[in-house]
């Protein structure tokens, strides 16, 4: 059995992707900050179809309780490894920057920059030792593009999209890939605030993309089929910015 966890799999993107990679084959580890109700709802999905998957909550930007999580789950699994790295959780705390908060700042920077440090490098000698792995990290056109009132945001995104070309350099003789996925706007929870009626008339193809939409992208870049692909930040908008 090859295992993929996706972290903030409760909603949104790692909800569609953790069913996605299920129905692969994978089996899932599906985490999640604090929503159990949604992650157990993951859960029944994936074996609704015939998969299989497991429930592992940790905050992504504590070194110290992903440590314990990590560790609970091998001392469970001792012949098996993650191959499959989705670090999806995120979190968005706009504001402009004149009025933006430590907490705001440190906040967003923690969850997504820290957080894909603390996971990659607890799984990544796994990865190596068994000359296998897939990493894809959850960027953002944010992060591309850079938004205005996301200065949090965007340098935490940028950074992400940094440290996956850096890593990417690091572990390709180990034939581990690492890549990012660049999603603009996607109908989830992080977005349902925003007035998408007026928005998606900037979007090409008229409209906000799917989360399944994204999990196939991600299921693509995590298959045998993707093995030459590393190093990349593949967008998924509409068209809205290349
Ligand atoms: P979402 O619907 O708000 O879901 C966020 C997920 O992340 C939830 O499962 C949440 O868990 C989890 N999470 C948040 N903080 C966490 C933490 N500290 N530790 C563990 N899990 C945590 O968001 P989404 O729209 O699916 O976004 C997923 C990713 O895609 C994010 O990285 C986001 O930046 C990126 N993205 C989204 C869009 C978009 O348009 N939606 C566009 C570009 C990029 P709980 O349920 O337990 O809170």
């Amino acid at each position: 059995m090859k295992y993929a966890l996706v972290t903030g799999a409760s909603r949104g993107l790692g909800k569609a992707t953790a069913i996605r990679l299920a129905k692969d084959g994978f089996s899932v580890i599906i985490n999640y900050q604090s929503n159990k109700e949604a992650a157990e709802d993951t859960l029944r999905q994936i074996e609704e179809n015939g998969g299989q998957g497991e429930l592992l909550p940790f905050d992504v930007s504590s070194a110290e309780a992903i440590e314990k999580a990590l560790e609970s789950w091998s001392a469970a699994h001792p012949d098996d490894y993650i191959s499959v790295l989705v670090n999806n959780a995120g979190i968005r705390q706009d504001n402009l920057m004149i009025f933006m908060q430590e907490d705001q700042w440190n906040r967003v920077i923690d969850t997504t920059l820290n957080g894909f440090f603390y996971i990659t490098r607890r799984l990544l000698k796994d990865m190596m030792t068994h000359r296998s792995g897939r990493i894809i990290n959850m960027a953002s056109l944010s992060g591309l593009k850079g938004m205005p009132g996301q200065t949090n945001y965007s340098a935490a995104k940028a950074a992400l999209i940094g440290a996956t070309k850096a890593l990417a350099q690091e572990v390709a003789a180990r034939k581990v890939t690492v890549n990012a996925v660049a999603p603009g706007f996607i109908s989830t929870d992080m977005t349902k605030e925003l007035n998408e009626a007026e928005l998606k008339k900037l979007v090409p193809l008229g409209r906000f993309g799917k989360p399944e939409e994204v999990a196939a992208l991600v299921s693509f870049l995590a298959s045998d089929d993707a093995a030459y692909i590393t190093g990349q930040v593949i967008s998924i908008n509409g068209g809205l910015y290349t």
